[in-house]
This record gives C-alpha cells, sequence and structure tokens, in this order.
C-alpha cells in the first residue's frame, strides 16, 4: 500500500457497518491507545491499519455522540478526532471532554477551507491538528509528538493518587471526590497535577503561570488566584477554609494534600 495515501475515501453516510478488525489483529499497544473518531469508513480503516503497524492500539467510533461516550469510559492515550461528525460536532465532543476533566491529547482533523474552525479547535481544547487530505506520514509524527509530550508525569510518580476522598488519576486525567468524578477545566486540571508533582513545596505565583500557562502567556498572576479558587470549589471541603490547597501568605500556594 501506499505509504502516504491520501484521504479519498467513501463519502460519510455510509452503512453503519462495524469496520473494526477483530481485536486479534490489534497491535499491542505497546506505542499507545487511540481512539480514532471519524465518520468516513475508508479513513477509519487506512488510518486504523496503519496506525495499529506502528503499534498502537486502535479503537473507531463513528460519531460524536459514540465518540464522547467511548472517551468518557474508558482512557486512551490520544484522541484523534475529526471535525465534520454525525450527531456531535468535534468541536463539541472536545469541549464536552475537556469540561469532563479528561486531559488526553487531542489531535483534530479538519478540512482544508476551515481555517476559522481550526482556531476554534485550539481554543476549545484540542492539542494539535491536521488538515485532510492529510499526509499519513506528517499525521504518524503528529501523533508521537503528542504521545511523547503527554507523559509530563515523572515516572517516579504513580499514576493514581488518593488525597483523602479525592482521587485522581494522572494517566486518565480525571478526577473523583467522594467517588463522585469531578469537572475540571484542562487548565485546573494541570494545575492540579502540578501542584501533586510539587506537594509540600511553596509555588509562586509566577512559577505556576509559567509551568502551567506556558511561556508568553499574555495571562496575569490573576488568572492563577481564579483557577486555584476553582480548583477549592471543586475539591475542599469547605473552600473557605482550605486544607488542601494552602495560600502561603505574600508568597504563594503550597499543596498540602
Ligand atoms: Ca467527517
Amino acid at each position: 500500500m501506499n505509504r502516504t495515501r491520501r484521504n479519498s475515501g467513501p463519502g460519510a453516510e455510509g452503512p453503519a457497518a462495524n469496520v473494526l478488525p477483530p481485536e486479534a489483529v490489534q497491535g499491542a499497544a505497546l506505542n499507545g491507545k487511540i481512539l480514532l473518531v471519524e465518520d468516513e469508513a475508508g479513513l477509519v480503516v487506512t488510518l486504523g491499519d496503519r496506525l495499529r503497524k506502528e503499534g498502537y492500539w486502535v479503537e473507531a467510533a463513528r460519531d460524536g455522540r459514540q465518540g464522547l461516550d467511548r472517551a468518557l469510559n474508558d482512557p486512551f492515550d490520544l484522541i484523534i478526532l475529526d471535525l465534520m461528525l454525525p450527531q456531535k460536532s468535534g468541536i463539541d465532543v472536545c469541549r464536552d471532554l475537556r469540561q469532563n476533566g479528561l486531559a488526553v491529547p487531542i489531535l483534530m482533523l479538519t478540512a482544508r477551507s476551515q481555517t476559522v474552525d481550526k482556531v476554534l479547535g485550539l481554543k476549545i481544547g484540542a492539542d494539535d491538528y491536521v488538515t485532510k487530505p492529510f499526509d499519513m506520514l506528517e499525521l504518524l509524527a503528529r501523533v508521537e509528538a503528542l504521545l511523547r509530550r503527554a507523559p509530563s508525569t515523572p515516572a517516579s510518580l504513580g499514576t493514581v493518587h488518593q488525597i483523602g476522598p479525592i482521587r485522581v488519576d494522572l494517566r486518565r486525567t480525571q478526577v473523583w471526590r467522594d467517588r463522585q468524578l469531578v469537572a475540571l477545566s484542562a487548565r485546573e486540571f494541570q494545575l492540579l497535577r502540578y501542584f501533586i508533582e510539587h506537594r509540600g513545596a511553596t509555588l509562586s505565583r509566577s512559577e505556576l503561570l509559567e509551568q502551567v500557562w506556558g511561556y508568553g502567556s499574555t495571562t496575569g498572576t490573576r488568572t492563577v488566584d481564579v483557577h486555584v479558587a476553582g480548583l477549592r470549589q471543586k475539591l475542599e471541603s469547605d473552600p473557605k477554609q482550605p486544607r488542601l490547597i494552602l495560600t502561603v501568605l505574600g508568597l504563594g500556594y503550597k499543596f498540602a494534600g
């Protein structure tokens, strides 16, 4: 098969046949587990096959609602998400995933003309995008890059942390409180992860801004306070008397969990 085969698959509205090969055909998932949310049957087959050959475990969902459902119920290392989907658009799926506290890397597939949508896609929490028709090797490179970037958790740290009634699964990017799933934004999750990775240390607002929001951020340190307040609201039993994220007067914050 042509290694750089372009997407020229059949139209979107094919029969809802199960195009997934039997699980026995799957790779050993050594490289990660990918959810492919795409309604073009031909693309699901070519892209799925190619990713499996590269050693990824691939599962496919054929519409937005199914994709969201799969992503919320099963941990994936990466989601490849088409923008134009039946039932629920890629934008809505992406937003809902972030609102549900999932910080899994999302690679959007967009059509050539959807420049505005691209930007919107990134604003609502996608991590990268590839324009259709795409070069397979380019897509594989983006996938690899996102997966390399994803495990920002040092290997020495476990991926599941139980802090009193709070349970944080860094790999699945999910947080529970008293067994209830807590809806954190991607940024709140990243901030919480940074706190967990630096528990006990006093962290200044500017350090948090730099490490969690990134270089060149145009946000002020007030943003940090707003997000800390959000986390407290969602995680502390009494947000006014925080026991998890403490204020260190004049210096910043300290995670005491
Ligand atoms: Ca589509």
